[in-house]
């Protein structure tokens, strides 16, 4: 016989859709199946760890991200929080104790996509994961007779199994959705005076993934925070040159990086400008790098990046 505590358990069960199998999602659906509620996770990609799941595809012919491509990170990417702080409190983000993995610190991207995957298997939540499966639409919700949220519909297309994705749309309702789409697929373009005039290349770091087509080129990036520090670095080693646009001042950069900087003769750093005179000087064999998403409320027409730094990698 059930125990009032089952029974009370089934009476609160709650058929729940989670979108987006990034960390968010991932632990929403651990979370929810572990106080007994009934969970399906729908995944648009052929694998978990959204931004994490590194695709060497990029959005390039499309500066504004439309063409789809989730995830906007780089082959050389490191995280910029240390594992010891990664990590979900009862599944910590450890080396491997075998000699495969990425054992540092502060380890590149890969390394976290194991530890995601890792978290999956041990919990068993690939039961849970329906992948290839894009969310289109959630509608409006079901409501009873007293006007209260009963149900929600959720409209999704599978694709990858060889079917069109008109015939593989699909309607299924659920008593609760969790939306954990992610937030940094869409990039944001700063508004620079003359930018929509600009000949060449022009890119934003959504779309970058490997310096080599930067041989030889004159680059002007724009933006001087974890990403652009880092693509500027890699670029000082392929680019004829390399001038950063930023409204930082040397003094407003990290230790590591001030010290980094005066180390490559093709880095210019230069302080905030539009149409810059930094532009000017250099002529027009320039390609165009920038980098902004998700600005805080106090930033300036270039943006920053919202990805928060409190401590420093070594090694720049
Ligand atoms: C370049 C870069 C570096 C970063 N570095 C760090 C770092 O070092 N440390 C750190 O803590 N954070 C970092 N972040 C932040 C990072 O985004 C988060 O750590 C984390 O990946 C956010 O997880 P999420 O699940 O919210 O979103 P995401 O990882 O973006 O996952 C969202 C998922 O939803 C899926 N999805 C979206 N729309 C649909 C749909 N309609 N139907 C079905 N599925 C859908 C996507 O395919 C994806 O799998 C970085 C981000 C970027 C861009």
């Amino acid at each position: 016989m059930a125990s009032s505590t089952e029974e009370e358990l089934e009476m609160n069960k709650k058929k729940v859709c989670v979108v987006g199998a990034g960390v968010s999602g991932l632990v929403s659906a651990r979370e929810l199946r572990r106080e007994g509620h009934d969970v399906t996770v729908m995944e648009q990609s052929g694998g978990v760890g959204g931004q994490w799941l590194y695709d060497p595809r990029t959005d390039a012919s499309d500066p504004l991200g439309a063409a789809g491509v989730h995830s906007s990170v780089y082959a050389s990417l490191r995280l910029t929080s240390p594992r010891d702080i990664m990590g979900f409190s009862d599944f910590p983000f450890f080396p491997r104790s075998n000699d495969d993995g990425d054992s540092r610190r502060y380890p590149g991207h890969a390394e976290f996509l194991r530890y995601i995957r890792d978290y999956c298997d041990t919990f068993g939540l690939m039961d849970a994961v329906r992948l290839n499966t894009k969310v289109l639409h959630v509608g409006r919700p079901l409501l009873d007779d007293d006007g209260v949220v009963t149900r929600w519909t959720v409209r999704y297309c599978s694709s990858g199994h060889g079917v069109s994705e008109h015939e593989a749309v699909a309607e299924e309702e659920f008593d609760a959705v969790v939306v954990a789409s992610g937030h940094y697929s869409q990039p944001r373009l700063p508004a620079i005076n003359g930018m929509d005039k600009w000949t060449r290349r022009q890119l934003h770091s959504h779309s970058y993934r490997v310096p080599d087509s930067f041989h030889a080129e004159v680059v002007v990036l724009v933006g001087f925070h974890q990403s652009g520090v880092d693509i500027a670095l890699e670029l000082c080693k392929v680019a004829r040159d390399v001038h950063v646009v930023s409204v930082k001042s040397l003094e407003g950069l990290t230790p590591g990086v001030r010290k980094a900087v005066p180390r490559h003769h093709n880095l210019h750093l230069h302080l905030q400008a539009c149409r810059s005179s930094a532009c000017a000087r250099m002529g027009r064999s320039c390609s165009l790098t920038a980098r902004v998403s998700s600005p805080t409320p106090s930033s300036t027409a270039l943006g920053t990046t919202s990805r928060s730094r409190s401590w420093t990698r070594e090694g720049w």
